[in-house]
């Protein structure tokens, strides 16, 4: 492991330095060439996330296009990388911030999105002129050969600018450890990211952290609820509540709680759950029979304790080797330890409340801080919930579920969410080194603050 490791990073190393000579623009125009390769492998790429994540049709599409988006924003910024002039305070001088390469950026990755998160990183880092080594998570090495080949197509030259290092948590140890690798973009649970941070920090490296989350939703009496319903159905249910971004607590308020909870009762027993490839199914089986048993534990703890829950039960449908679930209603009345915890399966806690403000304190009281969302159509609450009082996740919607980014803008949380953003707006900058550079093109060297300094 150790050799093939060895021999990855000296290549990654040594193609960065190749790569980051290349101009932006010209960078841009070979991503430009990978998202036509994504295009037009776009329905065969989708088919590997769905064999592999056990994602529905629509949703592999969706993340293949979400890998296409991200290389056309890619090209667009390989023109725009842009540092600031700041005016400097000494006459004859120029106060300039440059932007440069970070060299190689290691890249670990979770199942749940095998191609959209490392196409955040990697068309990122590659337009800011950086090399990428990658390793997916165990249960997608088909997704990122899928990529990898697409690369290799375009760039035969630059082939070394992905390169794959398969394995579990020992190879991502090693991505930590080694300092050649400047930036850690890592992606997965928060017990992930607080193994791997300290060993990162510990030599002072670089550390993108996009770690778990357990996004709340608000319902205000105002809401549409027609509207509202559609959007908890997709946000909790989604992708076999398998999104780091997927609803898994609802605070709905007392005046119309007993007609919500009523149509997500009815919502939830509608939907379609069986064979991801098929093309009506909503919701495919959950990754693995340790997902199940975690859904399961969680599940039978709050039934112990008396709480109501409605559906989490397995479905024996389609292969028995599978694990398909019915969605979880859990009806409670006070706050639950069990809320507290990411379970990373379709469970939905809904709890009523009186005041608003109560609601976003429930909201935001909790370790995670990655989405959020209110339902209202009163003004006075979504300005409330998008204020400094509001929400303290890094997502924040109104009139739209928890799940479901668009990639032009920053996406990630706070608190053990990690602190990360990556995708859109100027995440780009966490791939590159800042050099602040001050040039004095006079005779005299005056120094800042008016400090004097006569040799004389
Ligand atoms: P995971 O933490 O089990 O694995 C993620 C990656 O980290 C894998 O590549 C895995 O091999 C590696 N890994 C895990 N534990 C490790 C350890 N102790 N030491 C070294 N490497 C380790 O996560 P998962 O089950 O693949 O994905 C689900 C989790 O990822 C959820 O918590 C979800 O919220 C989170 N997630 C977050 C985002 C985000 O952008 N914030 C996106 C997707 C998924």
């Amino acid at each position: 492991m150790i050799n093939n490791f060895e021999t990855i990073v000296t290549k990654s190393k040594d193609i960065s330095k190749k790569w980051r000579n290349i101009p932006a623009p010209q960078r841009g125009e070979m991503i430009r060439q990978f998202g036509e390769e994504l295009r037009s492998q776009k329905e065969s790429l989708a088919k590997t996330i769905t064999k592999e994540a056990r994602k529905i049709k629509t949703e592999s599409l969706g993340e293949v296009q979400e890998a296409i988006d991200m290389c056309d924003f890619a090209v667009g910024l390989s023109r725009q990388l842009y540092g600031l002039t700041m005016p400097s305070e000494r006459p004859n001088h120029r106060l300039q911030e440059l932007w440069h390469p970070l060299g190689v950026v290691g890249c670990i990755t979770a199942f749940n999105f095998p191609m959209a998160v490392f196409a955040w990183n990697f068309c990122l880092a590659a337009v800011c002129g950086n090399s990428i080594i990658w390793k997916p998570s165990p249960h997608s090495n088909e997704c990122a050969k899928g990529i990898k080949q697409a690369w290799d197509k375009v760039s035969s030259e630059f082939a070394d600018l992905i390169l794959i290092l398969e394995g579990g948590n020992e190879e991502a140890v090693s991505i930590c450890k080694d300092k050649r690798i400047v930036l850690v973009s890592a992606t997965g649970s928060t017990k992930m990211g607080k193994e791997l941070a300290p060993i990162v920090s510990a030599r002072l490296g670089k550390l993108l952290l996009e770690l778990g989350g357990n996004n709340a939703a608000i319902v205000s009496p105002s809401a549409n609820l027609d509207l509202t319903i559609k959007g908890i159905a997709f946000s909790a249910c989604g992708t076999a509540g398998q999104r780091c971004t997927s609803l898994r607590r609802l605070f709905v308020h007392k005046d119309i709680y007993k007609d919500c909870v009523e149509r997500l009762k009815n919502c939830f027993d509608d939907l379609v759950i069986g064979c991801p490839s098929k093309d009506d199914t909503q919701i495919g089986p959950l990754i693995s029979e340790n997902s199940f048993n975690s859904m399961q534990k969680i599940l039978d703890s709050l039934k112990d304790k008396g709480v109501e829950v409605i559906g989490g039960e397995r479905l024996e449908i389609e292969d028995p080797s599978e694990f398909y679930v019915k969605p979880a209603l859990v009806l409670v009345k006070n706050i639950e330890d069990e809320m507290l915890t990411e379970t990373f399966a379709p469970i939905l806690y809904v709890k009523d409340y009186e005041d608003i403000k109560d609601a976003i304190h429930m909201q935001n009281d909790v370790a995670q801080g990655l989405s959020s969302s209110i339902f209202t159509n009163d003004i006075r609450e979504s300005e409330l919930f998008l204020s400094e009082e509001g929400s303290d996740c890094g997502i924040a919607n109104v009139n739209i579920g928890t799940s479901g980014a668009e990639i032009g803008g920053a996406f990630g949380g706070e608190k053990d969410t990690g602190g990360g953003r990556e995708s859109g707006s100027d995440a780009w900058k966490n791939y590159m080194r800042r050099v602040t550079a001050t040039v004095n093109y006079g005779e005299d060297l005056p120094l800042a603050q008016g400090v004097e300094f006569d040799e004389s």
